[in-house]
């Protein structure tokens, strides 16, 4: 399947050089200790500004997922229909991820399961974050 290439904005920079050193972060609040991805500029729980970053255990489970039939990616068109599943983090099943799960049929993602992160280079030097069964 073609993935979408990152474009790191100032915000998410880290997010990225970490996922290319073959790790998953995310923002933990200073103030109230709030994990939260996307990486956003304050705390969403109580608006602090001070924001550190902070590695994952990079395990999740499946929440749910849908599937893409008609989507407005076009380097993504040759591959529909896709699956996209909702992976929620372990250390904070708020947060979610999602993944198109490479190799499960579509339709067939097993809801409830335990997943982990891996990473693919998807451009030379640039990783990115996926999700496989374990
Ligand atoms: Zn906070």
């Amino acid at each position: 399947m073609s993935k979408l290439i990152p474009v790191p904005d100032e915000l998410s920079q880290p997010f990225w050089d970490a996922v290319n050193e073959r790790k998953l972060i995310v923002q933990n609040c200073d103030s109230c200790n709030k994990l939260q991805y996307p990486p956003k500029p304050a705390c969403e729980l109580c608006g602090s500004n001070s924001l550190s970053w902070k590695e994952t255990s990079g395990k999740g489970h499946i929440l749910s997922f849908f599937v893409v039939y008609d989507g407005r990616y076009q380097v993504r068109i040759p591959d529909q229909p896709y699956n996209v599943a909702v992976v929620t983090l372990d250390d904070d099943p708020g947060i979610n991820f999602y993944s198109n799960l490479a190799g499960t049929p579509v339709k067939e993602v097993p809801v409830g399961a335990a997943v982990e992160v891996t990473f693919e280079e998807v451009a030379p030097g640039q990783l990115i974050h996926e999700w496989k069964l374990v």
